[in-house]
């Protein structure tokens, strides 16, 4: 299949948002930017279009997609909740990186929810995405734009690596702002219950419900079936091995400097603080362990500049599980497959 490619610096976004839509329409596959990370989407009415999503990325059918939309009270057309609650969390953290697991309406596919009675929906943050979801006039699914397993795209780059020739169309809308996949909530149980940590924190989601929210990602790290099926899978996974590092700068630094030769086949990816002092040849600074939102968009960039160095040996510091630390540390458990070594 022949891609189509637009630069958002070479184009205008109406050029583009009426190609985009034709493609969607006409139950394509486009690739769009949005602030977590890149998506490939398509018209989620549509389960053959939907069906597509599947087969590019290898993603196993029974793992759900997020139902994209451009407007709040589109929520109400798609589920069954009532208006209350609800509406804090809309009101507050849409257009965001929050998707909410709800009871869904016969509208939806099944084959979007992989059999579930439940769908995720979110509102993006992105002029792209909102203008793509609002001028089709269909709410748009959308899974990480990569190949299943591998780390999630935050660049037009590692898009394109994944994805051409197997989507009609791709947008560079440049790097995405938040780097890490959104925050899903489960209001689907009686305790609101986080299915996967992203930007929005259990501390922010609590401070707005003024109700406790159970995090289960915690708890479900190890275990076999995780209530968001996809969670279930090897993700994030570079081709290199992940090891983590958990212990104070000096213990890390000493580990590094006695146990690790310089080499052009082991890399290092860690804080500012741990690079600024580090000797070794490839080395990727993710940014101060002052300034999560930094380290957070530069995870999966990270991940993947160390596959195209040909690494085979990734260590990677590990951070505390604290506010967005949480979600960092998530995906960097699942891309070291939970190998972690602890220092002191
Ligand atoms: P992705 O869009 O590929 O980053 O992944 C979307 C995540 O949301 C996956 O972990 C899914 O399993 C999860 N998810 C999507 N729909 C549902 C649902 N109805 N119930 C629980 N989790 C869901
Ligand atoms: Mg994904």
């Amino acid at each position: 299949m022949k891609t189509t490619v637009y630069h958002l610096s070479e184009t205008t976004i109406e050029e583009l948002l009426n190609q985009a839509t034709q493609v969607i329409s006409q139950g394509g596959l486009v690739v769009f930017p949005t602030e977590t990370v890149y998506g490939i989407g398509a018209n989620a009415l549509d389960k053959n279009a939907a069906k597509k999503i599947y087969e590019v990325k290898g993603r196993p059918s029974d793992n759900p997609l997020i139902v994209h939309i451009a407007n709040k009270k589109d929520v109400f057309t798609y589920t069954t909740v009532t208006p209350g609650k609800i509406n804090l969390l809309i009101d507050t953290f849409w257009p965001g990186p929050l998707t909410l697991v709800l009871y869904k309406k016969s509208v939806i596919p099944d084959e979007i929810t992989g059999g579930l009675k439940t769908v995720a929906i979110r509102f993006p943050d992105n002029e792209i995405a909102k203008g793509l979801i609002q001028q089709s006039n269909l709410p748009i699914c959308a899974p990480s734009a990569n190949i299943s397993g591998r780390p999630s795209s935050t660049t037009f780059k590692h898009v394109y690596e994944d994805l051409d020739g197997k989507v009609d169309l791709i947008i560079d809308g440049g790097p995405s702002k938040v780097g890490l996949e959104s925050t899903v909530l489960d209001l689907t149980t009686d305790i609101p219950t986080i299915l996967r940590p992203g930007a929005i924190t259990k501390t922010m989601l609590e401070s707005v419900l003024k109700t406790q929210v159970i995090d289960d990602t915690v708890n479900r790290l190890n275990k076999e079936i995780p209530k968001a099926p996809g969670m279930k899978y090897k993700h994030y996974a570079p081709k290199g091995k992940v090891t983590l590092l958990k212990g104070s700068n000096q213990a890390i630094l000493r580990y590094l400097r006695s146990e690790v030769m310089s080499s052009n086949k082991t890399g290092v990816i860690a804080s500012s603080e741990l690079t600024n002092k580090l000797e070794l040849e490839h080395v990727f600074d993710l940014g101060s362990i002052n300034q999560p939102e930094t380290i957070a968009k530069n995870i999966f960039l990270a991940l993947r500049t160390m596959d195209e160095l040909n690494i085979e040996t990734i260590y990677i510091e590990a951070f505390d599980s604290k506010e967005l630390n949480a979600a960092i540390m998530n995906r960097l458990l699942k891309a070291a497959n939970h190998h972690i070594i602890y220092l002191d």
